[in-house]
């Protein structure tokens, strides 16, 4: 039998804090519980964000942690032809289209529909979905707006996706970090809608790169944050219609600030850099998380 494979996958566009310290320890002891294996991935595709000195700085803290993957360290800025042959695939399967609303145009659209009061739909985020307008625009004027330079990003036919599966949409969540216990969650897709899959620009996106990732370095285990719980959904729905395999999830518990929300990489203050400057060692900070 082959070994589990776990991964912890930073965006390098901030400094790590302690929501990521638990993120990474929690892959570490799953890893170690049952003998996997652990990778790290930088998820790197939004350049203007990214930095080679916030990789460097990840690449510290996690070293001060006394945190150890399996090498190479996969760099997503790297692999964008193998996201573009997924993107490809899609195209072909015309199970994307060039959306061309910008963000003015959707909110003008979702106002005026309020106006008359009726509700517009929120995905899990509390971002509006988009509205599928554009998804019946003939091949023709698609690529004379393509050809014309407007900008346009590729979404997900979201109906279409799951129109084109077998059945029932889920996947199999571990109930406790001790791994014991597992549940069947029904994934619902729908409420994303049509998400963006690639942009021009960048020819992929988080959830993208996250499945083709996933599969190419065979992870068997996801282990994140419950942040990423409902993104689940989509990444699945992703899984089905590449024909990926699907691993196992762990969302854990999120690390809150003392206003009970969830930490972001501005907070300085619970930085692990900030944290390491103000005398508190591996093992306090493991003591904060809880572990
Ligand atoms: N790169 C994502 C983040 O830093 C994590 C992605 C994932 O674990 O699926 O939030």
């Amino acid at each position: 039998m082959t070994a589990p494979v776990f991964r912890f996958a930073p965006s390098p566009n901030g400094e790590l804090h302690l929501g990521h310290a638990l993120s990474a320890l929690t892959n570490q002891k799953m890893a170690a519980t049952i003998g996997g294996r652990l990778l790290l991935r930088i998820e790197d595709i939004d350049v203007t964000r990214c930095t080679p000195e916030f990789e460097a700085a990840i690449l510290n803290d996690l070293a001060w942690l006394g945190m150890a993957w399996e090498g190479p360290v996969r760099r997503q800025s790297e692999h964008f032809g193998e996201y573009e042959a997924a993107l490809e695939r899609l195209k072909q399967d015309e199970l994307v289209y060039p959306a061309f609303m910008s963000r003015g145009e959707i909110r003008g659209a979702i106002m005026e529909h309020e106006a008359s009061g009726k509700s517009w739909p929120r995905d899990p985020d509390g971002a509006p979905v988009y509205p599928g307008t554009d998804k019946q625009m003939s091949k023709r004027e698609r690529q004379r707006r393509i050809d014309s330079g407007a900008p346009f990003a590729w979404r997900l036919d979201t109906a279409e996706a799951l129109a084109r599966l077998p059945g029932e949409l889920n996947w199999r969540e571990w109930t406790d970090g001790a791994m014991t216990v597992t549940a069947d969650i029904a994934a619902n897709a729908q409420q994303w809608g049509d998400v963006i899959i690639a942009r021009r620009e960048i020819p992929t996106s988080y959830h993208l790169s996250v499945v083709i990732d996933d599969a190419l370095q065979g992870v068997s285990h996801v282990v994140r944050g419950l942040d990423l719980y409902f993104a689940t959904s989509v990444q699945r729905l992703l899984q089905q219609v590449l024909g990926l395999p699907q691993p196992s999830y762990f969302h854990h518990r999120l690390v809150l600030g003392p206003d009970g929300r969830k930490l972001s990489k501005s907070q300085r203050d619970t930085g692990l850099a900030a944290l390491r400057e103000a005398g508190e060692t591996p093992d306090t900070v493991k003591a904060m998380l809880g572990l």
